[in-house]
C-alpha cells in the first residue's frame, strides 16, 4: 500500500484536539538538510505520528522515523549505509507555554505565525541528530585493511629512527 505523504506542517492544539495520527512518509525533497550529509540521496522517511493532550492537558506529539541513509566511510572514504530509526517527543511552545514550563521529557517546539509545526523540519532535525558523529565501516568490511595499517607493513625506507620522517612516510 503506498503511503500517504505527512503534511508539511499542523496546527498542532487543533490536531491534538482531534487525536490525529499519521503513518506516512516526508519526501526527501523534504529533507534538504540531511541530504547535503549524505553521500547519495536517501528514500523517502517513513514516519508515523500521534497528536494527542497529556494528562496536564499540555498539547504533545510522539513519533518515529526510519529511513535508510548511506554516508561516507570515514576511513576509506567508499559509501557505507546503515538504517536510521529516530524516536521523539515533542511539545509546542509559544509565548505563554515556554521551554522551562515543559516536563522533561518533551522536547519544546517553535510554532510559526500561523500557529502551525513544521513537522517536516522536526523530522529532519531527528534524523541528522541521529546520524552517527564518525561514520565507519566495520574494519573486515572496510576498503582500508586494518592489517596494511600495521608497522610492519610499511617499505622499508619507512622503517627510519627519526618519527617524523615516519610521519612523512605515512602522509604519502
Ligand atoms: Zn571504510
Amino acid at each position: 500500500m503506498k503511503k500517504v505523504r505527512i503534511p508539511k506542517s499542523v496546527d498542532p492544539v487543533r490536531t491534538a484536539g482531534k487525536e490525529i495520527s499519521y503513518d506516512g512518509l516526508v519526501p526527501s525533497s523534504g529533507l534538504p538538510r540531511l541530504q547535503e550529509m549524505l553521500f547519495t540521496p536517501s528514500d523517502d522517511a517513513e514516519v508515523t505520528l500521534a497528536f494527542d493532550r497529556d494528562e496536564q492537558g499540555i498539547v504533545f506529539f510522539r513519533g518515529e522515523a526510519k529511513v535508510e541513509v548511506t554516508l561516507a566511510c570515514q576511513r576509506c572514504g567508499e559509501p557505507m549505509n546503515m538504517p536510521l530509526t529516530v524516536k521523539f517527543q515533542y511539545a509546542p511552545v509559544n509565548h505563554k507555554v515556554t521551554a522551562d514550563d515543559l516536563p522533561g521529557y518533551y522536547d519544546a517546539v517553535e510554532i510559526n505565525e500561523l500557529g502551525e509545526v513544521d513537522l517536516h523540519a522536526v523530522v529532519e532535525d531527528e534524523l541528522i541528530l541521529g546520524l552517527p558523529l564518525v561514520a565507519m565501516h566495520a574494519v573486515n568490511e572496510c576498503a582500508i585493511d586494518r592489517d596494511a595499517m600495521t608497522f610492519g607493513e610499511l617499505p622499508p625506507e619507512a622503517e627510519k629512527k627519526n618519527p617524523f620522517a615516519v610521519l612523512q612516510q605515512l602522509k604519502k
